[in-house]
């Protein structure tokens, strides 16, 4: 039903992510485990930085937590027993068993009891940029799409009961406001295009093995979740399904549902609204009458996995990234060694102002190194020859598209891409 794009062999994440030399793999250091290139973690930290900050920009509160912590945490969670098969085997630390986390909610939930709570203070929004390991057998890996660890730009919004909606709406917003930044639509139906639409993961009463048992609690959260894709679905004219079976086995979810470059359908982003860890984890709030209250929570991720949206990118836009994402934005060409002194001066200009540039003075034509640059994808070149090396004030300017936008001086070229980068176009 999706269209698969016909390009699709030359947009693949793990090609593109070998030539462009974006992410690597070894043998030695294992299986579905990246190492980030000096140019993939240029991307990974743009991104990172973006989503941080818009997040805190939303009124979340930005933590660390460890990356491993005692058995006993995910015991007490009720996900050891529950996915015991995505967790790797405990490690032993003197007298004690310690897990690799699989997960970040256990980790915030204790930071939220550190101390009491009042109704005043709610709803508290954690976020981190969690690294989580998760097993995947060895044939369901695939590039970076599907790893052995990941960073999950991972949420946990402790709120009283009555913010619930609201709150799941703010993440709805801020996910569809974030991924139009990065260029993802949603899918409309009448015009069969778009990148994700809504799914609504619902439980299954009769499965007390697999879904906690509580059906006025279930029946409350599945309401709520339909009701805002009920209305979701008239204002912003975007898809919504519906599954049975697929809820967290504390609640329902809101799954964002995205297609890659095979027309392959993977859940991107989750919004969970839970019931259960708030008891588990004996949460409380002092509500106004000075009474302690239970509050719910929502897991959301927003841009998911950052391996995940970044092997998405790379398809989307084959490998073309947009100036701000891009690992070199500008390249500077000197047509023979007697350019290179200005070409240093274009390039300290441009370096200073936080421009990622990179000057070519190898002994190639030209021409092949136009030709090597665009193969790199890069968006910029500046061209110095005999008249730039003359007047010491403009550069010639190409882009990877083989445009020519002709002489430009060097402080308005400054303007143009910083310009570009500041708003993400
Ligand atoms: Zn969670």
């Amino acid at each position: 039903m999706h269209q698969i794009d016909e390009n699709l062999k030359d947009r693949d994440h793990k090609k593109l992510g070998r030539e462009l030399d974006l992410f690597a793999f070894s043998d030695t250091v294992g299986k579905g485990l990246p190492l980030w290139t000096p140019k993939g973690s240029v991307i990974r930290r743009e991104l990172e930085r973006w989503v941080v900050d818009e997040e805190i920009r939303d009124g979340y509160l930005h933590v660390y937590t460890p990356d491993i912590a005692r058995l006993e945490l995910y015991k007490k969670s009720g996900h050891y027993p529950y996915y015991k098969e995505s967790m790797y085997a405990p490690i032993k630390i003197d007298d004690e068993e310690y897990m690799l986390r699989p997960m970040t909610c256990p980790h915030h939930f204790e930071l939220y009891s550190r101390r009491p709570h009042s109704y005043k203070e709610m709803p508290i929004r954690y976020a981190e940029l969690a690294k989580l390991y998760r097993y995947e057998q060895s044939g369901e890996l695939m590039g970076l799409q599907r790893v052995r660890t990941f960073c999950l730009a991972d949420a946990h919004i402790i709120a009283s009961k009555d913010q619930a909606k609201f709150e799941i709406n703010r993440v709805l917003d801020l996910i569809e406001r974030l991924t139009a930044l990065l260029g993802l639509k949603p899918y409309i139906d009448d015009k069969n295009t778009g990148d994700y639409y809504f799914r609504l993961s619902l439980g299954n009463r009769s499965d007390v093995k697999k879904y906690f048992k509580d059906d006025q609690a279930w029946d409350f959260a599945e309401n709520i979740l339909e009701e805002i894709l009920t209305v979701r679905e008239k204002t912003h004219r975007v898809r919504v399904d519906k599954k049975e079976n697929e809820a967290a086995f504390y609640g329902p979810k809101i799954d964002v549902q995205m297609w890659n470059v095979n027309g392959k359908e993977d859940t991107a982003f989750t919004v969970q609204y839970d019931f259960v860890m708030p008891k588990r984890f004996k949460l409380t709030y002092v509500n106004e009458h000075g009474q302690a209250d239970e509050p719910i929570v929502i897991h959301r991720s927003s841009i998911g996995a950052i391996e995940r949206i970044i092997a998405f990118l790379i398809e989307k836009y084959s490998g073309k990234f947009p100036l701000w994402l891009a690992p070199v934005q500008v390249v500077i060409i000197p047509i023979s060694d007697r350019h290179t002194d200005f070409g240093n001066k274009v390039f300290k200009l441009l370096n200073q102002a936080g421009i990622r540039v990179e000057i070519d003075d190898r002994s190639e034509s030209m021409q092949a190194k136009v030709r090597d640059h665009t193969l790199q994808k890069v968006q910029f070149m500046a061209i110095i020859g005999d008249k730039e090396m003359a007047e010491q004030k403009s550069v010639s300017v190409r882009t990877r598209e083989g445009k020519n936008l002709g002489l430009i001086e060097t402080d308005q070229f400054l303007a143009l891409v910083k310009e570009e980068i500041e708003t993400k176009k």
